[in-house]
């Protein structure tokens, strides 16, 4: 809640300007926290206008001061920070699925909003070069709202797909698919993450190498079997990675070579 943490800050605080400031400016931070539930629910946080300063006594200055030089760095409030920061399975970021967490990003900016700044429900931890693809950026409309960790659920079905590029060396390349249960707006957001993200070029690269890796194995399996043995090999790892997550690109991965006739008898040599 974001009261405890305003609270956790202030005792860290010894400017005594500052603290008076927060003091008056802590329930339209928790107004803020509200709303911002009411609107992460709709999947409407896009509507929050920013704004230069909360309740007329702290500009975004002294709010980025709080969140940089206290919430992030004071005894008394790290434990929260890092509980926040800890929150995903093995540290993976939850925007791109592949780095390890090293932050929190503003799923709304704090230099937009800084009633939010240190609304714990805004602090999506990331890896560090999610949280700097994403910098100030304010979506203006709900499609060009990107995956929230605390309010979407972007895995009850698989968007992330592949296919196999018949180059030398093999390749995969990734793009976004349209789950036949989910609206027009969730496939455009999907989309819209998958690009912003750059998902494409970082899985890709995974992928490259996950295939050389691989070859040695494929090749083994091939000398004493034939293309389907290999495709079996490889639709069996593709269902491991799935059930491991639906949404990885190792699964989208391994389906696209299972997928390959070109990849079995042989693509996966070159
Ligand atoms: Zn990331």
């Amino acid at each position: 809640m974001a009261k405890n943490v305003l609270d956790a800050c202030i005792n860290s605080i010894r400017d005594e300007g500052l603290i008076k400031n927060l003091l008056l400016a802590s329930t339209a931070i928790v107004v803020a926290e509200f709303d911002y539930l009411t609107q992460g629910l709709g999947m409407t946080l896009y509507s929050i206008p920013g704004s230069d300063r909360v309740a007329s006594a702290l500009t975004t200055v002294d709010m980025k001061r709080v969140y940089s030089g206290t919430f992030v760095k004071s005894k008394g409030t790290r434990g929260m920070y890092d509980q926040l920061k800890a929150a995903p399975k093995n540290d993976v970021c939850p925007l791109c699925a592949q780095r390890t967490v090293s932050t929190l990003d503003h799923y709304l900016a704090q230099a937009i909003h800084p009633a939010l700044t240190v609304v714990p429900l805004n602090l999506v931890p990331a890896c560090a070069e999610c949280n700097k693809l994403k910098l100030d950026y304010q979506p203006a409309s709900e499609i060009e709202q990107s995956f929230h960790p605390y309010f979407d659920d972007f895995d009850d079905a698989q968007w992330l797909v592949a296919e196999v590029l018949e180059t030398v060396p093999a390749a995969v390349r990734f793009s976004v698919a349209a789950p036949a249960a989910w609206s027009a707006t969730k496939i455009s957001r999907a989309a819209a993450h998958f690009e912003s993200f750059r998902l494409a070029s970082l899985y890709a690269s995974h992928a490259g190498v996950e295939i050389s890796n691989i070859r040695y194995s494929l090749e083994r399996v091939a000398s004493s079997g034939t293309p389907e043995d290999v495709r079996l090999l490889l639709s069996d790892r593709a269902a491991s990675a799935q059930r491991a997550h639906v949404n990885a690109w190792q699964t989208a991965t391994y389906q696209a070579l299972a997928a390959s006739y070109w990849f079995c008898s042989g693509g996966f040599r070159v």
